[in-house]
């Protein structure tokens, strides 16, 4: 499908979405976020056993500052039989379960647009950033026939820090070039999901450790800055070393980057290339996508996560204090909304790519008692 046609996007009818995991911190995150989209109504949600068989907003221990929808607070709780009356899901699930559940799904036809690191790395599956790489959501045919999968299939949003990281390089990447890099996280305590991080571990302190991911912010950027050559996902081959950090902030991770480019560059090119870097015409015609994903501010203190963590509506990654490595060539901040432009606006978005280019479609029929589960109506 054409750009042109895409920013002139109206579908007749809603895409029918589900959520599995949906009384996580993420997924309430969808919930609120599927409330009122122009092409997506939420028809299912799931979640374990905890839950099952209990009315949304009783099963459901909400977070959020909004109301629970009132689409959603009716919902009967489903488990994960993927016999769900929608027509793709969502998944934030955890990631003990998340593996073998979304395979059940995709295989029964739905396709999934999961959160969770299970997938990620997978070498037919597609970890996307559209912004980044819209081009690999051409794995999807190749890994349908690895797997014999009929309609369904899975592509998978990064990691929360990896997010943000691989928004703000992929610029500099197109322009310079990328050698190799340093990066150090200051990660908010919603990443760790409900409930987390005890108190006690965090008020008052910083825990250099969060577990896997080092490993998936030196993994996950070389896949998304890498190319798919019809066959194979061909990695970028960028020397990468991460120190991830958790700090006692409840929203948005800031990150202290230094880059090694392969072309020189000065600073001001630097931050023109950051601030230059626009969404084509399919992108910007997406419900949740902002015209320019990354801001740079030029005040010396900033980003901060309290004062920055919304940008762009929580989907832009937020930059600051470019200025000279004296080890590598350039270093800045970076900030982004860990659970929006981290996890659940991250699938949205990759959804509403999917929905775009045709690849969600209403065919799925779906004999089930769950057809009859009244759906609330009212306000928002
Ligand atoms: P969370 O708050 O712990 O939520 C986990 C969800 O999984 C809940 O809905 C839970 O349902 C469900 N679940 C747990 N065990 C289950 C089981 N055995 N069967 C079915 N459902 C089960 O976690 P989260 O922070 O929302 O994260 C969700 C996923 O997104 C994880 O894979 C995480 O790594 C990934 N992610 C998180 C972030 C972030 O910033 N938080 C960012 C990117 C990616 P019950 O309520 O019924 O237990």
């Amino acid at each position: 499908m054409s750009p042109a046609l895409n920013s002139a996007l109206k579908f007749d009818q809603k895409f029918r979405a589900g959520v599995l995991g949906a009384t996580g911190i993420v997924g309430q995150r969808l919930v609120q976020l599927l409330a009122g989209h122009p092409w997506f109504e939420l028809t299912e949600v799931a979640a374990s056993e905890r839950s099952s068989g209990k009315r949304y907003s009783e099963a459901v221990n909400w977070h959020l500052d909004t109301a629970i929808p009132a689409a959603a607070a009716n919902l009967v709780v489903k488990g994960l039989d993927p016999t769900l009356d929608c027509d793709f899901v969502f998944s934030a699930l955890d990631s003990s379960v998340a593996g073998p559940a979304e395979e059940d799904f995709a295989r029964a036809g739905y396709p999934v647009i999961s959160n969770s690191k299970n997938h990620r790395m997978s070498p037919d599956v597609p970890l996307l950033i559209p912004e980044v790489n819209a081009s690999h959501l051409d794995a999807i045919p190749i890994q349908k026939k690895n797997r014999g999968y009929g309609s369904g299939f899975i592509v998978t949003n990064p990691n929360c820090s990896t997010a943000g990281l691989v928004l703000v390089l992929k610029p500099l990447a197109d322009a310079f070039g990328l050698e190799k890099m340093f990066v150090v996280t200051l990660q908010a305590v919603s990443g760790a999901g409900y409930p987390g991080v005890p108190s006690l571990d965090i008020l008052g302190n910083v825990v250099p450790f969060i577990s896997g991911e080092e490993e998936k912010m030196e993994e996950e950027p070389q896949k998304l800055l890498g190319h798919w050559d019809g066959s194979r996902f061909v990695e970028a081959g960028i020397g990468i070393s991460a120190h991830c950090n958790r700090v006692p902030v409840e929203n948005g991770h800031l990150e202290c980057l230094s880059v090694s480019l392969k072309k020189i560059a000065t600073l001001r090119e630097v931050r023109e290339a950051l601030r230059n870097f626009t969404v084509s015409d399919e992108l910007a015609a997406l419900p949740t996508a902002v015209k320019n994903p990354v801001v740079v501010l030029d005040e010396e203190n900033r980003p901060q996560p309290r004062r920055d963590v919304e940008a762009g509506n929580g989907m832009a990654a937020v930059v600051g204090r470019v200025r000279e490595c004296p080890l590598l060539d350039v270093k800045l901040t970076l900030l982004s909304h860990n659970l929006l432009r981290g996890a659940a606006g991250a699938a949205l978005l990759n959804g509403e790519l999917l929905a775009s280019r045709g690849l969600l479609t209403r065919s799925r029929v779906v004999a089930l008692e769950s057809s009859s589960v009244p759906v609330a109506q009212g306000a928002e």
